[in-house]
């Protein structure tokens, strides 16, 4: 199918591994023109020469709002913004848990969204075909336990990202967050384990009980979002705004 996405032009965060790494390649390969930042120097040097890579903290504001002004000029515009850096934040009991990895996670995870679309929206404004995605998490459906500064900044995605839906929609942006379940891949391995450590149970246990409550009991390929993200940011995709898209096999319950 030809999703209409040759030469669109595509800003993604944290786009040199994980899920970030795939929707990179999923545009590429529909012949979109990508720029991508990311903390971790080496994963952006391995990216195809194609991609316009920068290394930035998004957590930094001043070398995020760079970073896509520094994209918009590269590629002459955007067409489509993927916020989709995230990380896990601490594992532990609230009281357990300090304020500075709290701010961490909400800078990360939230605060990012906020600065890059912002700085995003007037060339979006001036696209034919507009659209944001943002990345939240069944844990912004569900909750999570001994996860609250990523459980609560990831409800935060969904707020925003309803605010925006509403807020850009008179412009012909669209703005939708998708929920991804149980990615395979390190960092979910990395999730569990921790959980697992902090529950006083096996990494066997907590895995069995990540999938009970799960109808299709298997880990979510990365390229299971990206095609998601490549429908809602093609033509065909217009008219579907502000909704919130679990890409998880049907998680009812997080352990
Ligand atoms: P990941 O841990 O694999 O990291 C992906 C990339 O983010 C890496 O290249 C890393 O270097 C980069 N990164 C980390 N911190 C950064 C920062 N401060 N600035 C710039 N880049 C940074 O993550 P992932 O599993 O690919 O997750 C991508 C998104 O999907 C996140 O928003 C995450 O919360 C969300 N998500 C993931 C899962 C999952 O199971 N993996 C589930 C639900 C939601």
């Amino acid at each position: 199918m030809d999703l209409g996405l040759e030469g669109a032009r595509v800003v993604v965060t944290a786009g040199a591994a994980g899920i970030g790494r795939a929707i990179v390649e999923a545009f590429l390969a529909e012949g979109a023109r990508i720029a991508t930042c990311d903390i971790d120097a080496e994963a952006l040097a391995s990216l195809p020469p194609a991609v316009f890579a920068a290394r930035v903290d998004v957590a930094d504001a001043a070398a995020l709002t760079g970073f896509i002004d520094a994209a918009a000029a590269h590629l002459g515009g955007i067409d489509c913004l993927v916020n989709n850096a995230g990380i896990a934040g601490p594992t532990g009991r609230i009281e357990e848990i300090d304020l500075a990895a709290w701010q961490r996670t909400l800078d990360v995870v939230l605060t990012s969204q906020f600065v890059a679309t912002g700085r995003a929206v007037p060339h979006l404004r001036a696209s034919a075909n507009a659209s944001v995605a943002n990345l939240s998490s069944i844990a912004g459906r569900l909750g999570f336990a001994l996860r609250t500064p990523y459980a609560a900044a990831k409800w935060g995605v969904i707020g925003l990202t309803k605010s925006l839906a509403i807020e850009l929609g008179p412009d012909n942006i669209r703005v939708n967050a998708i929920l991804p379940g149980i990615v395979a891949g390190d960092r979910q391995r990395r999730v569990l384990e921790a959980k697992a450590q902090a529950r006083g149970i096996s990494f066997a246990e907590i895995e069995a009980e990540a999938f009970r409550a799960t109808s299709i009991k298997d880990y979510v390929p990365p390229e299971a979002i990206a095609s998601q993200i490549l429908y809602l940011a093609s033509p065909a995709g217009r008219f579907v705004s502000g909704q919130s898209l679990s890409v998880c096999g049907d998680t009812r319950m997080l352990a």
